[in-house]
């Protein structure tokens, strides 16, 4: 089989075991006698693969009781309008740190809805940093403190937390299952799964109980998290085979040992690629180290010149989608729970190779 080592941003790389699986159930999952693909949402046999995915969601990620799973549509960009559509109360405000164009987007459509306030933002050093928030204890009134806790294509991520009695809400679609972290931290996690969860067209989103049921009467009732609460993520048909799709990722994950050993594979990757990059004289990390992501690794070179002559080689060697986003240029690694230790022991090679090559 003739499988490239893929370092796309999303959708990206999924384990192999996963596929195969995929593949041999395709027809004839869980002895239905059909496909997942042609089953009712409706039937007893989706709704023991809706189950299994909530279950083993909850399991991974520990999530608490208060706490509800919904699978959605319409990418973690629509969650950028549902987040202040059904959380922004009249009279307060929502809060946004900056920290690249995902969170611009987000805070844009925000915007449209109600009052907003930036908190902290790192546009000024071109998001290479996670902007210091320590300030936000001034603010008084808020409905909830947004934030992009992994920057996909600025490749910082947050270690700690603004120190809010408001909700805070994670955009993390790019960090989630990538490390542990404490679920009741937050109101609202969300995600697109196209990264660490599933295939694209399913968005997940990890909410707290008492968020729900706030949103005004006038909102349309698909975009009320209401709705999709109150049927259990069946209100209209879902993206059944994503749904089935998340639940063999975890299945996967769960046969690991969780996102525990998840989190030690994913440091010890990243570990090897900035070493190799920190000890080039060619390449270097625009990214502050303190802030650095563990999945989307940003590097460059000097010249854009270099920098595609080391794609093209890269290339050659079965190493693809390493340019980095249009905003940032150079190139960039993601590297999700997907890829093995070795794919990017093989990245490393080729840097190394390139630098030689061209001295
Ligand atoms: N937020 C982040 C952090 C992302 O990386 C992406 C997609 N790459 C989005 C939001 C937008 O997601 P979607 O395409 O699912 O709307």
């Amino acid at each position: 089989m003739d499988r490239v080592v893929n370092f796309s941003a999303g959708p990206s790389a999924m384990p192999l075991e996963v596929l195969m699986r995929a593949q041999s159930e395709l027809v004839d999952t869980n002895h239905a006698g059909m496909s997942v693909m042609e089953m009712s949402h409706r039937s007893k046999a989706f709704e023991d693969i809706l189950e299994n995915t909530k279950h083993l969601l909850k399991k991974v990620m520990n999530i608490p009781e208060n706490y509800k799973i919904l699978f959605l549509q319409g990418g973690a960009s629509l969650q950028f309008s549902m987040i202040p559509l059904n959380l922004l109360q009249k009279d307060h405000e929502a809060a946004y740190i900056i920290t690249g164009s995902w969170s611009q987007k987000a805070l844009k459509e925000a915007k449209k809805v109600g009052q907003t306030t930036v908190i902290a933002t790192s546009e000024e050093t071109q998001f290479r940093n996670i902007p210091d928030f320590s300030q936000i204890t001034q603010f008084e009134k808020l409905s909830y403190v947004h934030i992009t806790g992994n920057n996909t294509i600025e490749g910082t991520r947050f270690t700690e937390l603004p120190k809010t009695d408001a909700p805070i809400i994670n955009d993390w679609s790019s960090g989630i299952l990538s490390e542990e972290i404490n679920v009741s931290d937050y109101g609202v996690i969300y995600a697109g799964a196209q990264k660490n969860l599933g295939p694209s067209g399913v968005t997940v989103v990890i909410i707290r109980e008492d968020l729900i049921g706030h949103a005004p009467d006038h909102l349309p009732t698909m975009l009320d998290y209401k709705t999709h609460e109150k049927s259990d993520s069946l209100y209209n048909t879902p993206p059944t085979f994503g749904i089935y799709m998340i639940g063999l990722m975890l299945e996967w994950i769960d046969s690991l040992g969780g996102v525990k050993e998840i989190e030690k594979r994913n440091r010890e990757k990243a570990s090897l690629l900035y070493e190799t990059i920190d000890q080039s004289n060619l390449f270097y990390s625009p990214v502050k180290k303190e802030d650095r992501s563990l999945m989307n690794i940003p590097f460059k070179t000097d010249s854009e010149e270099t920098d595609k002559a080391f794609i093209e080689f890269a290339a050659s060697k079965q190493l693809v989608e390493l340019k980095g986003h249009r905003s940032v240029g150079g190139m960039r690694a993601s590297m999700y729970n997907a890829m093995p230790i070795e794919h990017v022991e093989r990245l490393c090679d080729a840097m190394r190779e390139f630098e030689a090559k061209i001295k």
